[in-house]
Protein backbone atom coordinates (compact mmCIF):
# COMPACT_ATOMS: atom_id res chain seq x y z
CA UNK A 1 0.00 0.00 0.00
CA UNK A 2 1.19 3.56 -0.87
CA UNK A 3 0.62 5.92 1.94
CA UNK A 4 -2.61 7.52 0.77
CA UNK A 5 -3.86 3.65 0.48
CA UNK A 6 -2.46 2.96 4.27
CA UNK A 7 -4.18 5.71 5.51
CA UNK A 8 -7.79 5.14 3.84
CA UNK A 9 -7.17 1.69 5.19
CA UNK A 10 -6.45 2.49 8.84
CA UNK A 11 -9.55 5.00 8.65
CA UNK A 12 -11.80 2.23 7.40
CA UNK A 13 -10.64 0.09 10.67
CA UNK A 14 -11.37 2.93 12.67
CA UNK A 15 -8.39 4.08 13.81
CA UNK A 16 -7.10 7.74 13.56
CA UNK A 17 -4.33 8.55 11.05
CA UNK A 18 -1.28 8.56 12.71
CA UNK A 19 -1.61 5.20 12.95
CA UNK A 20 -0.78 4.81 9.48
CA UNK A 21 2.07 6.57 9.68
CA UNK A 22 3.28 4.72 12.78
CA UNK A 23 2.85 1.01 11.01
CA UNK A 24 4.62 2.13 8.30
CA UNK A 25 7.42 3.34 10.29
CA UNK A 26 7.59 0.09 11.65
CA UNK A 27 7.29 -1.77 8.12
CA UNK A 28 9.94 0.06 6.46
CA UNK A 29 12.27 1.82 9.21
CA UNK A 30 11.82 -0.86 12.15
CA UNK A 31 11.63 -3.66 9.82
CA UNK A 32 9.27 -5.27 11.89
CA UNK A 33 8.06 -8.86 10.81
CA UNK A 34 5.30 -8.85 12.91
CA UNK A 35 2.73 -6.84 14.62
CA UNK A 36 4.05 -8.03 17.90
CA UNK A 37 7.14 -6.26 17.48
CA UNK A 38 5.27 -2.98 17.48
CA UNK A 39 5.98 -2.03 20.94
CA UNK A 40 4.26 1.56 21.33
CA UNK A 41 1.29 0.35 19.96
CA UNK A 42 -1.38 -1.25 22.88
CA UNK A 43 -1.63 -5.37 23.18
CA UNK A 44 -5.27 -4.88 21.93
CA UNK A 45 -4.66 -3.14 19.06
CA UNK A 46 -2.19 -5.26 17.95
CA UNK A 47 -4.30 -8.22 18.28
CA UNK A 48 -6.95 -6.40 16.02
CA UNK A 49 -4.31 -5.86 13.38
CA UNK A 50 -2.92 -9.02 13.50
CA UNK A 51 -6.56 -10.37 12.48
CA UNK A 52 -7.21 -7.70 10.06
CA UNK A 53 -3.84 -7.67 8.25
CA UNK A 54 -0.95 -10.05 6.88
CA UNK A 55 2.69 -8.42 6.94
CA UNK A 56 5.61 -10.95 5.53
CA UNK A 57 4.26 -12.16 2.17
CA UNK A 58 8.29 -14.19 1.16
CA UNK A 59 9.80 -17.04 3.01
CA UNK A 60 13.72 -17.31 3.12
CA UNK A 61 14.23 -20.60 2.12
CA UNK A 62 18.35 -20.24 1.84
CA UNK A 63 20.88 -18.03 1.76
CA UNK A 64 24.84 -18.18 0.09
CA UNK A 65 27.55 -16.87 0.78
CA UNK A 66 30.27 -16.56 -2.30
CA UNK A 67 34.27 -16.20 -1.66
CA UNK A 68 33.73 -12.52 -2.22
CA UNK A 69 30.91 -12.06 0.07
CA UNK A 70 28.46 -11.79 -2.09
CA UNK A 71 25.00 -13.44 -0.72
CA UNK A 72 22.15 -14.99 -2.83
CA UNK A 73 19.10 -15.34 -0.97
CA UNK A 74 16.51 -17.30 -1.90
CA UNK A 75 12.77 -16.46 -1.50
CA UNK A 76 9.12 -18.84 -1.35
CA UNK A 77 6.27 -17.16 -3.00
CA UNK A 78 3.23 -18.19 -0.67
CA UNK A 79 1.98 -19.79 -4.31
CA UNK A 80 4.75 -22.51 -4.15
CA UNK A 81 7.23 -20.39 -6.54
CA UNK A 82 10.89 -19.25 -6.00
CA UNK A 83 12.58 -16.20 -6.73
CA UNK A 84 16.49 -14.88 -6.28
CA UNK A 85 17.64 -11.90 -4.40
CA UNK A 86 21.32 -10.68 -4.49
CA UNK A 87 23.00 -8.48 -1.87
CA UNK A 88 26.59 -7.22 -3.42
CA UNK A 89 29.26 -5.83 -1.42
CA UNK A 90 31.23 -2.69 -2.92
CA UNK A 91 33.92 -0.84 -1.10
CA UNK A 92 31.35 1.68 1.06
CA UNK A 93 28.28 0.35 0.75
CA UNK A 94 25.84 -2.74 -0.47
CA UNK A 95 23.63 -2.54 -3.54
CA UNK A 96 20.64 -5.08 -3.67
CA UNK A 97 19.50 -6.89 -6.90
CA UNK A 98 15.91 -7.24 -6.38
CA UNK A 99 13.87 -9.74 -8.87
CA UNK A 100 10.68 -8.27 -10.42
CA UNK A 101 8.91 -11.55 -11.56
CA UNK A 102 9.68 -15.50 -11.18
CA UNK A 103 10.73 -16.32 -14.28
CA UNK A 104 11.15 -14.18 -17.34
CA UNK A 105 9.06 -14.06 -20.71
CA UNK A 106 11.33 -12.32 -22.86
CA UNK A 107 13.76 -15.46 -23.98
CA UNK A 108 16.95 -13.59 -24.03
CA UNK A 109 19.43 -16.78 -25.38
CA UNK A 110 22.51 -16.03 -22.73
CA UNK A 111 20.12 -16.05 -19.57
CA UNK A 112 19.29 -18.74 -17.79
CA UNK A 113 16.23 -17.11 -15.99
CA UNK A 114 14.95 -17.29 -19.88
CA UNK A 115 15.30 -20.98 -19.64
CA UNK A 116 12.44 -21.22 -17.06
CA UNK A 117 9.86 -18.88 -18.77
CA UNK A 118 7.87 -16.30 -17.08
CA UNK A 119 5.93 -18.07 -13.44
CA UNK A 120 4.29 -14.56 -13.10
CA UNK A 121 4.78 -11.06 -11.96
CA UNK A 122 5.72 -10.24 -8.37
CA UNK A 123 3.38 -8.17 -6.69
CA UNK A 124 5.08 -5.00 -4.97
CA UNK A 125 5.01 -5.90 -1.68
CA UNK A 126 6.74 -9.30 -3.08
CA UNK A 127 9.37 -6.84 -4.35
CA UNK A 128 9.73 -4.40 -1.61
CA UNK A 129 9.59 -7.13 1.30
CA UNK A 130 13.23 -8.61 -0.23
CA UNK A 131 14.67 -5.76 0.77
CA UNK A 132 13.00 -5.82 4.51
CA UNK A 133 13.95 -9.55 4.46
CA UNK A 134 17.76 -8.64 3.62
CA UNK A 135 18.10 -5.24 5.69
CA UNK A 136 16.92 -7.76 8.69
CA UNK A 137 19.68 -9.92 8.00
CA UNK A 138 22.32 -7.10 8.03
CA UNK A 139 24.64 -6.03 10.55
CA UNK A 140 24.50 -2.69 9.81
CA UNK A 141 21.12 -2.06 7.34
CA UNK A 142 21.70 1.08 6.54
CA UNK A 143 25.12 0.12 4.78
CA UNK A 144 22.34 -1.07 1.93
CA UNK A 145 22.13 2.08 -0.29
CA UNK A 146 21.36 0.90 -3.34
CA UNK A 147 18.94 -0.68 -5.47
CA UNK A 148 18.69 -2.40 -8.44
CA UNK A 149 15.97 -4.40 -10.64
CA UNK A 150 18.49 -6.49 -12.40
CA UNK A 151 17.44 -9.53 -11.07
CA UNK A 152 14.91 -12.27 -12.00
CA UNK A 153 12.18 -10.76 -14.56
CA UNK A 154 11.85 -7.87 -17.05
CA UNK A 155 10.64 -4.81 -14.35
CA UNK A 156 9.26 -3.08 -17.29
CA UNK A 157 6.87 -5.87 -17.77
CA UNK A 158 5.57 -5.92 -14.93
CA UNK A 159 4.89 -1.69 -14.78
CA UNK A 160 2.66 -1.06 -12.52
CA UNK A 161 3.76 -3.07 -9.14
CA UNK A 162 7.59 -2.18 -10.19
CA UNK A 163 6.29 1.54 -10.12
CA UNK A 164 4.35 0.89 -7.04
CA UNK A 165 7.10 -0.57 -4.93
CA UNK A 166 9.64 2.22 -6.29
CA UNK A 167 6.87 4.50 -4.63
CA UNK A 168 7.42 2.61 -1.25
CA UNK A 169 11.34 2.77 -1.64
CA UNK A 170 12.05 5.46 -2.97
CA UNK A 171 9.49 8.40 -0.69
CA UNK A 172 11.21 9.88 2.64
CA UNK A 173 8.10 7.95 5.00
CA UNK A 174 8.77 4.99 3.21
CA UNK A 175 12.14 2.76 3.40
CA UNK A 176 13.79 6.16 1.78
CA UNK A 177 16.41 5.26 -0.43
CA UNK A 178 17.63 8.07 -2.91
CA UNK A 179 16.28 8.42 -6.36
CA UNK A 180 19.54 8.68 -7.35
CA UNK A 181 21.00 5.22 -5.94
CA UNK A 182 17.92 3.20 -7.58
CA UNK A 183 17.90 1.87 -10.36
CA UNK A 184 15.69 -0.48 -13.13
CA UNK A 185 17.15 -2.00 -15.71
CA UNK A 186 15.15 -3.11 -19.00
CA UNK A 187 15.81 -5.17 -22.28
CA UNK A 188 14.37 -2.39 -23.75
CA UNK A 189 10.55 -2.02 -23.68
CA UNK A 190 9.85 0.83 -25.65
CA UNK A 191 6.40 2.20 -24.48
CA UNK A 192 6.74 1.69 -21.07
CA UNK A 193 10.56 2.97 -21.38
CA UNK A 194 9.02 6.15 -22.23
CA UNK A 195 6.19 6.08 -19.89
CA UNK A 196 8.54 5.57 -16.77
CA UNK A 197 10.75 8.87 -18.05
CA UNK A 198 7.25 10.73 -17.74
CA UNK A 199 5.75 9.06 -14.89
CA UNK A 200 8.70 8.38 -12.25
CA UNK A 201 12.58 9.34 -11.26
CA UNK A 202 14.74 6.28 -11.28
CA UNK A 203 18.09 5.91 -13.15
CA UNK A 204 17.48 3.95 -16.03
CA UNK A 205 19.55 0.68 -17.09
CA UNK A 206 19.27 -0.80 -20.63
CA UNK A 207 20.52 -4.22 -21.77
CA UNK A 208 21.43 -3.19 -25.66
CA UNK A 209 24.34 -6.56 -26.12
CA UNK A 210 24.59 -5.88 -30.25
CA UNK A 211 24.82 -2.85 -32.48
CA UNK A 212 22.57 -4.04 -35.13
CA UNK A 213 18.98 -5.10 -35.78
CA UNK A 214 20.06 -8.91 -36.53
CA UNK A 215 22.40 -9.71 -33.97
CA UNK A 216 20.53 -8.14 -31.36
CA UNK A 217 17.35 -10.25 -32.27
CA UNK A 218 19.37 -13.65 -32.30
CA UNK A 219 20.35 -13.03 -28.94
CA UNK A 220 17.33 -10.94 -27.37
CA UNK A 221 13.54 -11.88 -29.42
CA UNK A 222 12.41 -8.84 -27.97
CA UNK A 223 14.42 -6.51 -30.77
CA UNK A 224 11.96 -7.99 -33.43
CA UNK A 225 9.01 -5.89 -31.74
CA UNK A 226 11.34 -2.91 -30.45
CA UNK A 227 14.14 -2.62 -32.87
CA UNK A 228 17.36 -0.50 -32.15
CA UNK A 229 16.27 2.74 -33.66
CA UNK A 230 13.08 2.71 -31.83
CA UNK A 231 14.58 1.67 -28.40
CA UNK A 232 17.70 4.38 -29.28
CA UNK A 233 14.99 7.06 -29.80
CA UNK A 234 12.89 6.46 -26.72
CA UNK A 235 16.61 6.78 -24.56
CA UNK A 236 17.72 10.09 -26.61
CA UNK A 237 13.97 11.23 -24.99
CA UNK A 238 14.40 10.10 -21.74
CA UNK A 239 14.58 12.52 -18.67
CA UNK A 240 17.87 11.79 -17.29
CA UNK A 241 17.83 13.28 -13.24
CA UNK A 242 21.38 16.37 -12.57
CA UNK A 243 24.13 14.72 -13.87
CA UNK A 244 23.12 11.41 -14.26
CA UNK A 245 23.72 8.87 -17.53
CA UNK A 246 21.77 6.14 -18.34
CA UNK A 247 23.76 3.25 -17.78
CA UNK A 248 23.92 0.85 -21.58
CA UNK A 249 24.55 -2.93 -20.18
CA UNK A 250 26.59 -4.48 -22.97
CA UNK A 251 27.36 -8.43 -22.79
CA UNK A 252 30.03 -10.15 -24.51
CA UNK A 253 29.56 -13.55 -26.20
CA UNK A 254 32.33 -14.43 -27.77
CA UNK A 255 32.74 -14.36 -31.66
CA UNK A 256 28.83 -12.89 -31.45
CA UNK A 257 28.76 -9.36 -30.60
CA UNK A 258 33.02 -8.91 -29.62
CA UNK A 259 34.15 -7.73 -32.71
CA UNK A 260 36.12 -3.87 -33.54
CA UNK A 261 33.17 -3.06 -35.37
CA UNK A 262 30.65 -4.33 -33.08
CA UNK A 263 32.12 -1.49 -30.51
CA UNK A 264 32.62 0.93 -33.45
CA UNK A 265 29.16 0.87 -34.09
CA UNK A 266 27.78 0.94 -30.32
CA UNK A 267 29.78 4.11 -30.60
CA UNK A 268 28.04 5.52 -33.37
CA UNK A 269 24.98 4.42 -32.11
CA UNK A 270 24.68 6.15 -28.71
CA UNK A 271 26.09 9.08 -30.30
CA UNK A 272 25.33 12.26 -28.61
CA UNK A 273 23.34 10.15 -26.02
CA UNK A 274 24.69 10.86 -22.14
CA UNK A 275 25.70 7.43 -21.84
CA UNK A 276 28.16 5.08 -19.70
CA UNK A 277 28.60 2.08 -20.87
CA UNK A 278 28.95 -1.46 -18.65
CA UNK A 279 30.74 -4.53 -19.97
CA UNK A 280 29.32 -7.36 -18.96
CA UNK A 281 32.14 -10.95 -20.37
CA UNK A 282 29.05 -13.45 -20.61
CA UNK A 283 28.63 -15.55 -17.83
CA UNK A 284 28.88 -19.15 -19.52
CA UNK A 285 26.53 -22.04 -17.71
CA UNK A 286 25.75 -25.78 -19.59
CA UNK A 287 22.33 -24.74 -20.56
CA UNK A 288 23.56 -22.50 -22.95
CA UNK A 289 25.48 -22.57 -25.92
CA UNK A 290 27.29 -19.59 -26.49
CA UNK A 291 31.24 -18.85 -24.96
CA UNK A 292 32.44 -15.87 -22.91
CA UNK A 293 34.45 -13.38 -24.65
CA UNK A 294 38.04 -13.80 -24.47
CA UNK A 295 40.59 -11.21 -22.32
CA UNK A 296 42.31 -9.71 -25.27
CA UNK A 297 38.57 -8.74 -26.77
CA UNK A 298 37.18 -7.25 -23.44
CA UNK A 299 40.02 -4.86 -23.35
CA UNK A 300 40.23 -4.26 -26.65
CA UNK A 301 36.03 -3.18 -27.04
CA UNK A 302 36.50 -1.04 -24.29
CA UNK A 303 39.13 0.85 -26.08
CA UNK A 304 37.51 1.46 -29.10
CA UNK A 305 34.61 3.06 -26.63
CA UNK A 306 36.93 5.06 -24.88
CA UNK A 307 38.37 6.35 -27.65
CA UNK A 308 34.56 7.36 -28.70
CA UNK A 309 34.60 9.19 -25.55
CA UNK A 310 32.25 7.07 -23.71
CA UNK A 311 32.65 6.15 -20.08
CA UNK A 312 33.24 2.14 -20.43
CA UNK A 313 33.39 -0.13 -17.23
CA UNK A 314 34.40 -3.94 -17.27
CA UNK A 315 31.98 -5.61 -14.89
CA UNK A 316 33.29 -8.31 -13.00
CA UNK A 317 30.73 -10.63 -11.91
CA UNK A 318 30.24 -11.29 -8.37
CA UNK A 319 29.01 -13.86 -6.65
CA UNK A 320 29.96 -16.75 -9.44
CA UNK A 321 30.51 -19.46 -7.45
CA UNK A 322 26.85 -19.25 -6.09
CA UNK A 323 25.68 -19.28 -8.99
CA UNK A 324 24.51 -15.45 -8.45
CA UNK A 325 26.00 -13.92 -11.37
CA UNK A 326 24.24 -11.60 -14.31
CA UNK A 327 22.08 -14.60 -16.15
CA UNK A 328 22.99 -17.13 -13.60
CA UNK A 329 19.75 -16.57 -11.29
CA UNK A 330 16.98 -19.47 -11.96
CA UNK A 331 15.05 -22.11 -9.92
CA UNK A 332 13.37 -24.54 -11.00
CA UNK A 333 9.81 -24.29 -11.17
CA UNK A 334 8.36 -25.83 -7.53
CA UNK A 335 4.52 -26.30 -5.96
CA UNK A 336 4.64 -26.42 -2.20
CA UNK A 337 2.95 -29.67 -1.26
N1 LIG B 1 15.23 -7.88 -17.74
C1 LIG B 1 16.10 -6.82 -17.32
C2 LIG B 1 16.65 -7.10 -15.96
C3 LIG B 1 17.59 -8.28 -15.88
S1 LIG B 1 19.15 -7.62 -15.72
C4 LIG B 1 17.15 -6.57 -18.37
O1 LIG B 1 17.18 -7.30 -19.35
O2 LIG B 1 17.90 -5.61 -18.27
C5 LIG B 1 20.16 -8.86 -16.07
C6 LIG B 1 21.39 -8.36 -16.81
O3 LIG B 1 22.24 -9.48 -16.93
C7 LIG B 1 21.06 -7.88 -18.23
O4 LIG B 1 21.84 -6.77 -18.55
C8 LIG B 1 21.48 -9.07 -19.07
O5 LIG B 1 21.86 -8.65 -20.36
C9 LIG B 1 22.63 -9.63 -18.25
N2 LIG B 1 22.85 -11.06 -18.47
C10 LIG B 1 21.92 -12.00 -18.67
N3 LIG B 1 22.51 -13.20 -18.85
C11 LIG B 1 23.83 -13.01 -18.75
C12 LIG B 1 24.96 -13.87 -18.80
N4 LIG B 1 24.84 -15.17 -19.04
N5 LIG B 1 26.18 -13.32 -18.61
C13 LIG B 1 26.32 -12.00 -18.38
N6 LIG B 1 25.29 -11.16 -18.30
C14 LIG B 1 24.06 -11.65 -18.48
Amino acid sequence: MSLAETEAWAEEQGLPAYRAKQLRQWLFKGLAASFKEMTNISKDLRAQLEEKARIDHLSLVKTQVSKDRTTKFLFKLEDGHFIETVLIPEREHFTLCLSSQAGCAMGCRFCLTARQGVKRNLTAAEMVDQVIHVKRSMSDPDRLTNIVFMGMGEPLANYEAVVRALGNLISEEGMNFSHRTVTLSTCGLVPQIRRLGKEVRVNLAVSLNASDDETRTFLMPVNRKYPLKSLVGALKEFPLLNKKMITIEYVLVGGVNDRDEDARRVAALLKGLRAKINLIPLNPHPEVDLAPPSAERVLRFQEILIEHRFTAMIRKSKGQDISAACGQLSRKYVRSP
